[in-house]
């Protein structure tokens, strides 16, 4: 193969775009060169900006999550991004103003709870204005390294469309959407039983809870007499103090006489009721429960069903209240040692035995979540779910089973959702109370943002009671609250009708199917209550990716990657085939190297046949007519037509991993193997100049077109060789150009069929000469063919690619009766004496 010289750049002098520079490909493809060169290029160039004022193309407009600035951007992260790039990539292609911005959830635990970490500070040892301002200093810093994987990584976002939660103009419309939605009716403030983590300090939505595998212990406690005890069993003894009613089966025969009489709490020595209910299950332990204010979801419906006093005996950082007496003051964990401790020498503990449970812990920090009531924001969502579903059926789901993840969860909520958090970092809640009369002032919405931690209302007075003693909710919202209004945000909303109409709903909501209960749902109930409709029209699911040994990633297993490595080793265009390759979109895939490194090879098998044919191409590349097409011609621009169609159907569908696979397989088997090696003697000097352009027609046909159908999983290695092609239409980029539409005049089943049988029986020569140790240069004096009846005619009349390539002077056809049709063997070769 000979280096691409820079005299046959093609096009006409001064017809140079911005991103031509350099007309010779490198020998060899390096990826830390190519890809941060044409990284700058294409922002320079602008080629990714949404034209927000082009009302002709089809927008097309996809709704990102915008992760945590946690600084971790691992191979699951990237394959995210990778998702939405290979849709924004087609989509442009395909015509439409793709409409692509990246975004960061900056706020919630995660950040502060990293703040705390690495300031050494606890959020409440300072003001809170000064602990937002260390958080958000280390949000900009995450922020800054994530990304530069991104970018690393060759997404094609647009940046100018960059948002940050905790940016004012964003939350503002956060708070803004919290004044319409209690104005609607779907905010309340109330005291209900949350899920509470006393690490963090703050409520939890159920979302957030996690569930871990433990092994616990389980008690056996004689309660009342103890000569004749109640004998009830639990594995939180430590709740005692808040234990207010013991129930039973109402069938349970070794109970029911006592259903309604009272018996004693061990230690505190409280006389409470015993109750009769149809969930207690009558086989776990002694079949009688402690009712405790709260132990787990089934305490707070008993408690509220039966009407029983409230007790609280955990604090918000997991102690003991007063309630409990001397064990006030202890963590729960130590509160559970002392107390079994008390009991087992009271003798009021007869059994324990270990116990298998799952508990729910926090998802940031892994701590045990506590049931903690105290007055919380909540939005209505138990009465959506019916509408949840409804909608969810609307959807296009790829895959269609993702769609049941969130229909179960919609189900499967007990409580509505509680948007207030006890946080510093997170957006207020723009309201205050009247310290006289508890009512609730709002801001105005033209005041908005607001901070009623340290600003006042513009109403000085309580419009109920005339007041001016006005205190500033604390409170702040969930960052769901935030991430949840993405789609209407890019849309303009509120203040931009015309784009808001034409951005939303977005067309599509790529995610992971671990936050479909979570991002999916959020956004579901949010739109629906704020605009009647979903934000989405199609959600993209991604599944999980896992370590290199199958398991989940995780630190702690040794088999996390980080997302930058596999870009160091192998660079961006061999990670992203891996993205595109290595699993069936929506279902788990785990982290291959040996993918990656594949990946690498396809690059330069590309490189290498894209050189190959760069320099076997003219300056003025002649126009090919179908009568010029020799039978190899048609076969493989027929082929091509076939991969054409499949790969874009394949993107249609999401389906990533056969337009990859499609695409690779035509490169490397039909374009270099087959071709390529049955062309090669046409493209020497002297050679018929009709058969020669035929080929160099082809050549450079199926070169363009694999670039283009590449593009989308690998932006940068196509980018390099579609800029030294000569194009139809003097594009600026690849990425800009237009996506190929199968030519239904060359997709001729006859046409692969007879040149089939050509490379066939080529490739079969090449085995046979392999077979006795020939070089494949080696010239034959005869090659034998066996071949059924309808076969001998093609190979008759095309005899001579095959003879050309297998340096044979003579072809001896025999007619095989026995062989299956359309099929060809070489069965001997006969060497030059
Ligand atoms: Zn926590
Ligand atoms: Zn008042």
């Amino acid at each position: 193969m000979s280096t691409h010289s820079t005299s046959t750049a093609r096009g006409p002098p001064g017809e140079k775009k911005d991103l031509t520079q350099s007309f010779i490909l490198p020998k060899e493809y390096d990826p830390s060169t190519e890809e941060p060169k044409w990284q700058k290029r294409w922002e320079d160039g602008g080629i990714y900006s949404f034209d927000a004022e082009n009302n002709v193309r089809p927008t097309y407009s996809i709704d990102t999550p915008p992760p945590y600035p946690s600084g971790e951007f691992h191979v699951g992260n990237a394959l995210n991004h990778c998702y939405f790039d290979f849709v924004a990539r087609y989509k442009r292609m395909r015509g439409y103003n793709v409409h692509f911005p990246q975004g960061w959830d900056c706020h919630g635990l995660p950040t502060e709870v990293n703040a705390e970490k690495t300031f050494k500070v606890k959020k409440n040892d300072l003001p809170p204005a000064q602990f937002v301002e260390l958080c958000r200093k280390l949000t900009e810093e995450t922020i800054a390294r994530m990304k530069e994987t991104v970018i690393r990584l060759g997404i094609s976002t647009d940046w100018r469309l960059e948002y940050r939660t905790m940016d004012p103009a964003y939350y503002k419309l956060t708070q803004l959407s919290f004044l319409r939605l209690y104005d609607a009716g779907y905010i309340y403030r109330g005291e209900h039983p949350v899920n509470w983590c006393p690490r963090c300090e703050t409520a939890i939505a159920e979302a957030e809870v996690e569930h871990q595998d433990r092994q616990g212990a389980l008690h056996y406690l004689r309660f009342g007499n103890i000569d004749s005890p109640l004998e009830i069993a639990t594995t939180r003894p430590e709740l005692l103090a808040a234990c207010v009613a013991v129930a039973v089966h109402p069938e349970d025969s070794r109970y029911n006489q006592r259903v309604g009489q009272k018996t004693e709490v061990p230690l505190f020595g409280r006389k409470i009721p015993i109750i009769a209910d149809e969930e207690v299950d009558p086989t776990f332990g002694t079949g009688a429960v402690m009712v405790c204010t709260f132990g787990d979801k089934l305490d707070v419906k008993w408690q509220n069903k039966y009407k029983l006093p409230l007790i609280r005996a955990i604090t918000e950082n997991g102690r003991l209240t007063g309630e409990a007496g001397p064990f006030k003051g202890l963590k729960t964990e130590e509160a559970r040692k002392q107390i079994v401790e008390k009991l087992t020498n009271d003798k009021r503990i007869y059994k324990t035995e270990p116990l298998a449970q799952s508990i729910g812990v926090c998802w940031r920090c892994k701590t045990p979540v506590e049931i903690i009531s105290r007055p919380q924001w909540f939005m209505k969502t138990r009465d959506m779910t019916e509408a949840v579903i409804q909608w969810a059926d609307k959807l296009r789901w790829v895959p269609s089973f993702a769609k049941q993840r969130l229909v179960d969860w919609a189900n499967s909520l007990d409580w509505d959702w509680v948007i207030s958090r006890q946080r510093v970092f997170a957006t207020p809640i723009p309201l205050w109370y009247c310290k006289k009369c508890e009512n609730i002032i709002l801001a105005k919405e033209t005041d908005l943002p607001v901070d009623p931690r340290r600003e006042n209302p513009s109403t000085t007075k309580c419009p109920r009671c005339g007041s001016n003693e006005l205190r500033g909710e604390t409170d702040v919202l969930d960052t769901w609250m935030d991430s949840s209004i993405s789609a209407a945000v890019h849309a303009g909303w509120p203040d931009n009708p015309d784009r808001f109409k034409r951005l939303f709903p977005a067309d599509l909501q790529p995610n992971g199917l671990d936050i479909v209960r979570t991002w999916d749902y959020y956004l579901l109930v949010r739109s629906l209550a704020l605009f009647g409709q979903a934000p989405y029209k199609t959600l993209l699911i991604n599944g999980m990716v896992r370590g290199t040994d199958g398991r989940m990633m995780h630190k702690s297993y040794g088999n996390y990657v980080e997302g930058r490595e596999p870009l160091q080793k192998f660079g961006a265009d061999a990670f992203r085939q891996w993205a595109a390759a290595g699993g069936s979109t929506g279902y788990d895939t785990p982290f291959r190297w040996t993918e990656v490194e594949h990946g690498k090879k396809f690059l330069t098998k590309l490189w290498n046949v894209a050189r190959f044919i760069l320099a076997n191409l003219p300056s003025d590349l002649p126009k090919a007519d179908q009568t010029s097409l020799t039978v190899i011609d048609k076969w493989l621009l027929s082929s091509l037509q076939k991969m054409v169609q499949e790969v874009t159907e394949a993107f249609e569908n999401f389906q990533f991993n056969l337009a990859t696979e499609a695409i690779r397989d035509f490169t490397w088997h039909s374009l270099a193997d087959n071709y390529l090696e049955a062309a090669k003697y046409r493209l020497q000097p002297g050679t018929d100049k009709t058969s020669q352009e035929a080929a160099q027609h082809c050549l450079h046909q199926s070169l363009l077109t694999i670039c283009k159908l590449i593009a989308p999983v690998c932006p940068h290695v196509s980018e390099s060789i579609y800029q030294q092609l000569s194009k139809e239409d003097g594009t600026k980029s690849v990425h800009l150009s237009q996506w190929p539409d199968p030519n239904p005049e060359l997709l001729k089943p006859e046409w692969v069929g007879q040149g089939q049988l050509v490379i066939d029986t080529i490739a079969s020569g090449r085995r046979k000469k392999a077979e006795k140790g020939l070089a494949l240069k080696a010239p034959l004096k005869a090659l034998a063919v066996q071949a059924s009846k309808e076969s001998l005619g093609v190979l008759r009349e095309n005899q001579e690619p095959i003879l050309r390539t297998l340096k044979a002077e003579a072809l001896q056809l025999t007619e095989n009766d026995t062989g299956p049709p359309g099929q060809a063997e070489v069965v001997r070769v006969e060497v030059v004496a």
